[in-house]
């Protein structure tokens, strides 16, 4: 798709979920859940593609309450990305899969769970796209301080519901510029 086309496609998906949509020029990519709001940047390339639709997933996936811990936070920021990959067909091109790489795991580096959705999703934009650096370790071992794996009790399904409705100055910022 080229650009235009990709943001048309944005612009759609917004319409049909009733998701107010902003195109700013200056400031972070975020979505705001009390209103569902999204507010992105310009489309500039496939990447920016996976960024806007991550965002719209915030929307959708976000649970009421704002996440209050480094774990919470992860949940929600894979649930969103989940939620983007499945809008898109379940695949994203290279370029996807490395800005969902560089943004998740800034969130996945505070928790360190192997056993968390997010390291299969990292894994996978790993195996997708073999440039992204740098890279997170696949063996268990390596990644959990003190050989403890964690159960992880976050059911995706279930936390991806219809928008939440929270104060509307409630807004999610992501680090996905
Ligand atoms: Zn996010």
């Amino acid at each position: 798709m080229k650009n235009d086309e990709m943001k048309q496609k944005i612009e759609e998906i917004c319409e049909e979920l009733e998701i107010e949509l902003v195109w700013i020029e200056v400031g972070r990519n975020c979505a705001n859940r009390g209103k569902t709001c999204v507010r992105l940047r310009d489309i500039a390339d496939s990447g920016d593609f996976a960024v806007a639709l991550h965002e719209i997933g915030h929307t959708h996936c976000d649970p009421d309450k704002e996440p209050t811990t480094p774990r919470e936070t992860l949940d929600a920021e894979t649930n969103a990305w989940k939620w983007a990959r499945e809008r898109n067909g379940g695949i994203f091109d290279s370029e996807g899969w490395k800005r969902l790489h560089e943004s998740l795991r800034q969130y996945y580096y505070a928790v360190m769970d192997t056993s968390h959705p997010a390291y299969e999703l990292l894994m996978e934009a790993q195996r997708q796209n073999g440039d992204i650096r740098p890279r997170i370790p696949s063996f268990a071992s390596e990644i959990n301080i003190g050989g403890k794996v964690k159960q992880t009790s976050v059911n995706l399904k279930a936390a991806c519901g219809p928008p939440a409705t929270v104060s509307p100055l409630l807004e999610i910022r992501c680090s996905t510029v």
